[in-house]
């Protein structure tokens, strides 16, 4: 049979609890270290594997990419889209490269498939917007975080 205990008159205020709580509480907030970073001026260290905004890496101004079409190939938000080119030297070279920001999931796939080390996410993480953005070539060549 069930025994149903009847709680006692202290237990009935919740008075014991109720300091109990605030205990945690104050402890917390006198002895603890605070965890709350004062952005923007202090900011948070990501682990290096950290996948934010893509870059397009560059040596003096001309892109590392070859517009191969690996990215856009194995990306699978199917949020690439390269239009190649040819430069005067015969090499192949991405006119357009655009990034739907939207749709990418920040797998890092392209930055795995690419033969040319060209594309990779950076660790740069502010990245909110009001609208849908589409990262553009000459954008993309700018980001670098510190990597
Ligand atoms: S991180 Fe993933 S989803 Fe985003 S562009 Fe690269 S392959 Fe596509
Ligand atoms: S970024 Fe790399 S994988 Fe993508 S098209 Fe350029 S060279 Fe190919």
């Amino acid at each position: 049979m069930l025994a149903i205990r009847k709680p006692g008159f202290l237990n009935r205020l919740y008075l014991i609890e109720i300091i109990r709580g605030l205990w945690i509480t104050m402890k917390n907030f006198l002895f603890h270290k605070k965890v709350t970073l004062q952005f923007p001026e202090q900011r948070r260290d990501y682990s290096g594997r950290y996948r934010g905004q893509h870059y397009i890496k560059a040596v003096n101004g001309v892109e590392n990419c070859t517009a191969c079409m690996l990215c856009p190939t194995v990306c699978p938000a199917e949020c690439i889209h390269i239009v190649a080119g040819e430069r005067d030297d015969k090499e192949k070279y991405p006119v357009k490269f655009e990034i739907d920001s939207l749709r990418c999931c920040f797998c890092g796939m392209c930055e795995e498939a690419c033969p040319k080390d060209a594309i990779k996410l950076s660790n740069i993480y502010e990245m909110s917007q009001q609208n849908r953005t589409v990262y553009e070539k000459d954008f993309l060549m700018e980001q670098r975080g510190n990597k």
